[in-house]
């Protein structure tokens, strides 16, 4: 490599005042020129949300996207290619048909899903609708005895505001360059905690004792309005348990608040309504285990040592799963086809992982850092532990990256800063987070799993879009909100912090290793 001398006399020159870190501006170059002018992004896209999404955890959509996944690796010729289980997960789910109506008192087709865990209708079903809506306890006694072969409306219904907000937009400078308020301190350094909040565990209680009094009280489907969405978008996830002792609700649906409110109108107005549905979904009793997607290329003279790359395999139902995450997922592959086609020796191992389970918890990517690295209850490392240089995670939209997040590690500040300067001109800009804590447990996705045993873990910061406002979890997660260009600059810095990774003469700095939990904390994992 005649080019690589050059290129690091050429950027010591322009060395930051923290360390050296020179970048190997040739190979960013050729990196680059792959990711824009032979991009096969939008094609792994196309595959893992038109032909194998929705990809719901232990679903077939799942399964088949994985197998996909597998078969696209090998092809660019990585090795160790394989599905590595994990579990138990508990039950798989899926649905094939779906359909709602409005009968009485006019005709309307009415726009929704089912909630996932939830069974079928056995066969078109129609009757008439109470607007009973479940928040508390009182609610449950106020509501006992009246439910029988109804339609339920279980939500509120909401007021739907002007939106005056435009659906999609990118980071304003200020955002690029946030500033930690010190009286945010005390809140933001949390004592570390168990792995789910008692919040969490109420919510999951509560969830469970409806779905039981919606079954015991013979409701015959359960309508829902979300709390946010509007137009047509419906975002949805579960409603009732991949846990196969929790209670298994009515058939339920998901339907946008324009359809939810007209029926409590007309029901308000003492008009009854009549409402069909016709649902198929199944429960899938096995496998109970689930699977991670993970693939190798091998390094040089380091290759006992790791770099890892990877994005949540798994979506919800309602859309295909575009921007959350089959976006990451393709950027990871993309990366890692980059690498691979350009032929770059690397002197570490990049092992890229698409995980499943993260919907439900980060259960993937959990399970695998607590079998390779260490389990943060006991934190006694494996051999492994000690090899992993670093994880890069890619689970916000469709959003060009912005920078990277980097928790709590001031050490890698002014690395990220040098490895991001070749991509300025793209929008790439920041390093963020730098002073905050880590999370005091895992959460929001999965690089913060190997954040929470101490490994240096790091998600990239991207444009919001309209992940919010249309698609994270909605039935319009389709490939078109899925945007090329920010796309293909996505993969461009992932394989160039993949490749710098790889080829640093140390691994990356890590925050001291935690210790082991206390045993008042050593709750649910
Ligand atoms: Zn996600």
């Amino acid at each position: 490599m005649p080019f690589r001398a050059f290129a690091i006399l050429f950027t010591i020159s322009a060395l930051s005042a923290y360390s050296e870190e020179p970048v190997d501006l040739s190979v960013i170059h050729r990196i680059k020129a792959e990711a824009l002018e032979n991009s096969k992004v939008m094609d792994h896209v196309f595959y893992l949300t038109d032909v194998n999404g929705p990809r719901l955890t232990n679903s077939p959509g799942f399964k088949s996207a994985g197998d996909w996944v597998v078969k696209r690796l090998q092809d660019y010729g990585l090795t160790n290619v394989h599905e590595e289980s994990w579990g138990p997960f508990g039950r798989g789910w899926n649905y094939t048909r779906f359909a709602g109506h409005m009968l009485e008192p006019a005709y309307a087709p009415l726009i929704g899903f089912p909630l996932a865990w939830s069974p079928g209708t056995q066969g078109p079903v129609e009757a008439d609708a109470i607007y009973a809506p479940l928040t508390d306890d009182a609610d449950l006694e106020k509501f006992k005895g009246k439910l029988r072969g109804k339609i339920v409306l279980s939500t509120k219904s909401r007021d739907l505001a002007m939106p005056t907000d435009p659906p999609g937009r990118r980071l304003t400078d200020a955002e690029l360059s946030p500033t930690i308020d010190p009286g945010r301190l005390p809140d933001l350094f949390r004592p570390l905690g168990p792995a789910q909040t008692p919040e969490q565990l109420k919510r999951t209680a509560f969830r469970n004792k409806v779905n039981q009094f919606l079954k015991d009280e013979g409701a015959l489907v359960v309508l829902q309005s979300g709390n946010i969405g509007d137009a047509g978008i419906v975002f949805g996830q579960a409603g009732g348990s991949r846990d196969p002792k929790d209670p298994v609700p009515p058939p339920m649906v998901m339907v946008t608040p324009e359809h939810y409110n007209r029926v409590v109108r007309l029901l308000d107005h003492n008009i009854p309504v009549k409402l069909a549905f016709d649902i198929q979904a199944q429960f899938i009793d096995s496998p109970t285990d689930s699977f991670n997607v993970v693939g190798e290329i091998e390094g040089g003279r380091k290759k006992d040592e790791i770099v890892m790359l990877g994005a949540h395999l798994d979506s919800w139902h309602g859309g295909t799963g575009a921007t959350d995450n089959a976006t990451g997922s393709a950027v990871a592959i993309e990366a890692v086809r980059i690498l691979k086609t350009l032929n770059l020796k690397m002197d570490r191992t990049v092992r890229v992982a698409l995980w499943g389970g993260e919907e439900q918890g980060l259960l993937g990517s959990k399970a695998y850092v607590t079998q390779h690295f260490a389990d943060r209850e006991s934190m006694q490392p494996k051999p492994e532990y000690f090899k992993l240089s670093a994880y890069y995670n890619d689970d916000t939209g469709t959003g060009r990256f912005r920078g990277i997040v980097a928790p709590g590690n001031d050490e890698v500040q002014p690395i990220f800063a040098e490895w991001l300067k070749p991509f300025n001109d793209l929008g790439a800009t920041a390093v963020t987070r730098v002073t905050s804590p880590s999370n005091p447990r895992p959460g929001s996705t999965d690089h913060t799993s190997f954040d929470y045993v101490g490994l240096p873990g790091f998600n990239f910061l991207q444009d919001p879009m309209d992940y919010s406002t249309r698609t994270h979890h909605s039935n319009m997660d389709l490939y078109d909100r899925v945007q090329p260009g920010d796309m293909m600059q996505c993969a461009a810095i992932m394989a160039a912090f993949v490749y710098n990774t790889a080829m640093r003469p140390q691994m990356m700095p890590r925050v001291p290793m935690p210790k082991a939990l206390p045993a008042d904390k050593q709750t649910t994992k």
